[in-house]
């Protein structure tokens, strides 16, 4: 704390995983002569550079960037950009700290960062945003590369963005190689990254559920967030026979007491793509718009996925859907619970896995588009959803065997040691460097 004070989001994120592997570390001679904890508490380096761009009736803005570079004990750093007015360097450094861990959990070569600016793109035109992106990317390309860092989307960017950003890219740097994922898939994007952080969760919500010998057909699924993690893991539950009862935005929630079709999913699609909001669903599709509404404790729904954005959930929240009905959460989000609401379900002995577990589908398959970039070639659909499906269950698998004994499965234990002792071999034995 002395040495990030204020930084409240960064503060959250390590105590979450200290309370679950200090003991770990001290039991090691090896993690506890390296520091493991505190190494990663301090980020290899934070760039922060000043983005100026220009609106379309001719005015200058100016923007704060960021890339956090975390750690690369593992593997080249990576993790996501995001565009949003309430990013800083205390969100991205809680981001890029989460992200080692995720990483680690997936199995793949991926150390972890994160990066973006405190720019708002609503209310700007087409053009202002890939002026933005064009901007941001002249300073970041200096910084980045496929074997250093390799960013990818989060909030505010998505494909469309990526496309700009990697456009620019290749611009300054000359070069066209594997330097940011999520691109599109006629130059050199992979098959599936859009949907995977979102079809991942409900892959993981499976897994969880098969513990308890239950399926997720028959579950009423309520969700938060109407974005890109959202949308895809609405679509994935109904796909597997799932109620789906709510989606949400920052304006409020869209309640379906007797669940909601593909044709909501993608009304919501279209409008959020046009920067609106969720109020005035057309008849037709059944949805009831709450403004400032939460999408879950007004609706009955067992399985929550949170996959909004951080702290989105507090207690209060938190009692309320479990009220209404509420058994598992999985995060689609990361870090979408206060520390309070993590509390409040780990005491009703909630199933709670946590981000870096259960979101770790988006990174998992931009490790596959970083390979496939490396070796030339595009794997097809239904070859990259298998692939993530496997992931996803092995991510299950090493969460379980660390969650520690008893009948209750401690998800965020298990995901918190899975990823730390991983790290933590690499980050010893390459000694003080
Ligand atoms: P999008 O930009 O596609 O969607 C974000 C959604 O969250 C929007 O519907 C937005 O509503 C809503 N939202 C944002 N802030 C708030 C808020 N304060 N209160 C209520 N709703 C809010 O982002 P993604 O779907 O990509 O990301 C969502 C979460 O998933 C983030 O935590 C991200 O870090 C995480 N994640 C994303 C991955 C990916 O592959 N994209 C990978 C792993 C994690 P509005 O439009 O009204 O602002």
């Amino acid at each position: 704390r002395a040495r990030s004070p204020g930084e409240d989001d960064f503060h959250q994120a390590v105590e979450e995983v200290v309370h679950d592997v200090i003991t770990i570390e001290k039991d090691s001679a090896a993690f506890t002569q390296a520091r493991v904890l505190e190494q990663l508490s301090e980020p290899d380096r934070i760039v922060s550079f000043r983005v100026v761009w220009q609106r379309d009736d001719g005015g200058i803005e100016i923007n704060r960037g960021w890339r956090v570079q975390t750690s690369n004990a593992i593997g080249p750093y990576k993790g996501g950009l995001r565009f949003h007015p309430t990013v800083s360097q205390s969100v991205l450094k809680f981001l890029g700290f989460e992200q080692v861990l995720k990483n680690a959990l997936t199995g793949l070569p991926l150390g972890g960062g994160k990066g973006g600016a405190d720019f708002d793109p609503k209310g700007r035109s087409e053009a202002e945003v890939m002026r933005f992106c064009q901007a941001f990317m002249a300073e970041l390309c200096k910084y980045i590369g496929p074997d250093h860092d390799v960013p990818a989307g989060d909030i505010n960017v998505g494909q469309r963005e990526i496309g700009w950003l990697f456009g620019a890219y290749k611009k300054h740097r000359g070069q066209f190689h594997g330097s940011i994922t999520g691109k599109g898939e006629s130059f050199g994007g992979s098959a599936m990254r859009v949907e995977a952080t979102g079809y991942g969760v409900v892959y993981f919500v499976m897994c969880m559920l098969a513990t308890q010998n239950r399926e997720i057909g028959g579950a009423r699924v309520a969700i938060s967030g109407a974005g890109n993690v959202a949308t895809h893991a609405a679509e994935k539950a109904l796909q597997n026979g799932a109620t789906v009862v709510s989606l949400s935005d920052s304006s409020g929630a869209l309640i379906a007491k007797d669940g909601l079709g593909q044709e909501a999913i993608d009304w919501v699609r279209e409008v959020k793509g046009k920067g609106g909001n969720l109020s005035g669903p057309p008849a037709k599709l059944g949805l009831d718009y709450r403004e400032g509404a939460a999408p879950w404790g007004n609706v009955e729904a067992d399985v929550l996925l949170p996959c909004a954005t951080q702290n989105e959930m507090d207690a209060d929240a938190m009692r309320a859907a479990i009220d209404a009905g509420a058994r598992l959460v999985a995060e689609g989000a990361n870090m979408p619970l206060t520390a309070d609401a993590v509390e409040v379900a780990r005491k009703k002995r909630l199933l709670h896995a946590p981000g870096k577990a259960a979101n770790a589908g988006g990174v998992a398959i931009s490790g596959l588009e970083m390979s496939q970039n490396a070796h030339g070639r595009q794997l097809d659909p239904g070859t990259v959803d298998e692939a993530l499906r496997d992931i996803m269950t092995g991510i299950h698998g090493r969460v379980v065997e660390e969650a520690g004994k008893g009948e209750w499965i401690d998800y965020r234990r298990g995901a918190n040691v899975a990823g730390y002792r991983k790290v933590a071999r690499a980050i010893s034995a390459m000694g003080a460097i």
